[in-house]
Formats: C-alpha cells, structure tokens, sequence
C-alpha cells in the first residue's frame, strides 16, 4: 500500500516527506537537541520569535487536534448524506467543515463495521492527518507499533485494551505522504438520543486511529 504516486517528492525516496523523519528513535535526543539549538541561534539573530512558534505547535495539540477529527465522525454518524461524501471523496467532505491544510491533502475514511475493523500505521515514520487528529502521539512514532501493526494487529489493539470478535477481521492501512487515512468509528449502543455536540464527545483519538473505541455514554 506504499506504492508511489505522482508526486514532488524527489527520486529514491518512496516515501516523500516535508515532515521531519525519525526514523530512529535512538536518534530522537539528538534531533530534538539540533532543533532547540537552531531555535535558540534563530532566535538569538532575530530571525524568529519562540512565541510564534510554541503557537503553531499548540495550534497543533489543541485547536487543531483531535477534536476537528471528533467533528467529522459525529457529523457522519448522524448525516447519511455528509457519510456517504466521506466515503466518495473524504479530503472534499471533510473540507467542508473547514478542516483541511497540510498533511491532510488526501484523505480517506474506512468505516468500521462488526465484520471489519480498521487500524491505521505508518510503517515507514510518522504520516498522520494533522488537520483532524493534530500531532501524531509519541507511540504512533514508534518503531514498536509500526511494526506490530502490520505483524500483529490484534496484539497490538490487546495492548491498547480493545478485544474485538474472533469474526471480525482487522485492516490495516499503510499511511503514506500522499494518503493519510481516518477512521470512522462506529456509533456507540445507547448514544441515540444524543446530540452531535454530546457525539462529539464520545469521539476518542484513538478511535479514530483505530487503537480504540469511541467512549460509551453515560447512563442517564
Ligand atoms: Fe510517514
């Protein structure tokens, strides 16, 4: 699922990025040292200000995060028509809400059903649809879950405490620099009654990675 497709990104490097890499996690320390060295001189030069850039990062965290990703899925759960656009053409549709910008130029949703449940990795590094889930969680860098992901999905979703039916068949998908993939979790028993705000809520970042279940609403 990493095939190349038309792209900018250059020769020899199937998996094009303009995201930082960290291949290594051994390497982490170091490139987390280089950049708040650059920063530091940058800043000393006058060339940047910290203040813009602890914004941009908590833009991020927050404002971008997984909660714009919580939007879409509690708007598909009650909009069969807004569900059926994330299924033809998700980048689109979730646009629509205002979501969109880098990271997440190609989007596509899988839907969770009883007979299938979706697990999203990137085998490679880090890709990850910024506009809904904002920053990718440490673990989802990890070389531990990258592999595993894709050698044994259902240990890894044991490790996240979620124990789906032997009958279910879990899928994987393979994020790559051009597709970032979303999960629609399905919709909670007991959430009928509930509002899209009240919905919203109910939505987890993992449930929408696929390392977990949206929450259960509490009994009234
Ligand atoms: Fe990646």
């Amino acid at each position: 699922m990493h095939g190349m497709t038309q792209g900018d990104h250059g020769p020899g490097h199937e998996h094009g990025h303009d995201h930082e890499h960290d291949h290594e996690h051994s390497e982490l320390g170091a490139m987390d040292l280089r950049v708040r060295a650059l920063e530091s001189l940058l800043a000393a030069k006058g060339w940047i200000d910290p203040a813009a850039l602890d914004a941009i990062v908590d833009a991020y965290q927050t404002r971008i995060g997984p909660r714009n990703g919580a939007r879409v899925v509690a708007r598909a759960w009650v909009d069969p028509a807004y569900r059926d656009w994330l299924r033809r053409d998700a980048t689109a549709a979730i646009a629509s809400l205002g979501f969109s910008g880098r990271q997440g130029e190609h989007m596509v949703v899988v839907e969770n059903t009883p007979d299938t449940h979706h697990l999203v990795v990137c085998t490679l590094c880090s890709c990850y649809p910024w506009p809904v889930l904002g920053l990718p969680p440490t673990w989802y860098k990890s070389a531990p879950y990258r592999a595993r992901a894709v050698r044994d999905p259902r240990g890894v979703l044991a490790d996240f405490g979620v124990v789906l039916p032997e009958s279910t068949a879990i899928r994987v998908w393979d994020s790559t620099a051009e597709i970032r993939y979303l999960v629609l979790p399905m919709r909670p028993p007991g959430s009928e009654g509930l509002s899209e705000d009240a919905l919203a809520d109910l939505v987890t970042r993992d449930s929408m990675i696929g390392t977990g279940l949206p929450r259960s609403p509490s009994p009234a």
